[in-house]
């Protein structure tokens, strides 16, 4: 499961930067274009996180839209999911936005 191998990557950078430090809150980014489904990601902390200074944490995650553009009519509009077509019907557009997948801050007790 690629939200597995994720979630287990952010909590190993975490554990790293801070040292052993007990964590009370993770903060992630996760764009409604970047192929990761939060709720996974939600799922997969809970089981990796258990023994680790992150047991417990709260997981807050952000998840900006996705913008396009279209190249066919010069539309832009919001994707809320990773179907890239215009209203216009055309799929040559151009993604802007909601393709990140970042760790944004975190909060040690
Ligand atoms: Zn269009």
């Amino acid at each position: 499961m690629h939200e597995l191998s994720i979630t287990q990557s952010v909590i190993d950078t975490v554990v790293e930067r801070t040292q052993g430090a007990r964590v009370k809150v993770v903060r992630l980014t996760i764009g409604r274009l970047s192929g990761v489904v939060p709720d996974s990601v939600r799922f997969c902390f809970e089981l990796i996180a258990d023994g680790t200074p992150l047991q417990g944490a709260r997981l807050d995650i952000h998840e900006p839209v996705g913008r396009a553009s279209c190249r066919g009519c010069g539309q832009r509009f919001e994707l809320r999911e990773l179907i890239l077509l215009c209203p216009c019907g055309s799929a040559d557009v151009s993604v802007e936005d909601g393709q990140q997948l970042a760790l944004t801050s975190v909060e040690v007790a």
